[in-house]
């Protein structure tokens, strides 16, 4: 997709911090944290809500979610526990339409979240 932000950072066009990457993810973080450490998991391939996931992209959401579990351990906080988070459409409070999971740590979690 050309006017997707996600997609220019997987592409380099838009400079980020990257802390991990393999065939199917990209992850960098959040320029906005709300966390110790705020991370964003991207599918290379630009899919843009979690509404649109079809069957045929079940490899690559395991992969966002293996990478969380990767970066997490990466990171040292694995035994300590952190947040995942996808969200969808306005009242996910969604505003980057290109799907990403938040990996969220280094800080007690609230619950339920606002
Ligand atoms: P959403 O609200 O769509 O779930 O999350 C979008 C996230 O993207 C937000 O946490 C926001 O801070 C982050 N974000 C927005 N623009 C940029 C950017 O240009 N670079 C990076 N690294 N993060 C961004
Ligand atoms: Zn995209």
């Amino acid at each position: 997709m050309t006017d997707c932000l996600f997609c220019k950072i997987r592409d380099g066009e838009i400079p980020s911090e990257i802390v991990y990457e393999n065939e199917h993810v990209l992850a960098f973080n959040d320029i906005n944290p709300v966390a110790p450490v705020h991370i964003l998991i991207i599918p290379k391939i630009h899919i843009s809500t979690l509404n649109d996931l079809e069957k045929d992209h079940t490899q690559t959401m395991g992969e966002l979610i293996l990478a969380s579990k990767k970066i997490a351990e990466l990171k040292g906080f694995s035994e300590d526990g952190y947040r995942t988070v996808f969200n969808c459409n306005e009242n996910g409070q969604q505003t980057v339409f290109h799907i990403h999971l938040h990996l969220l740590g280094e800080r007690l979690m609230s619950w339920p979240p606002g």
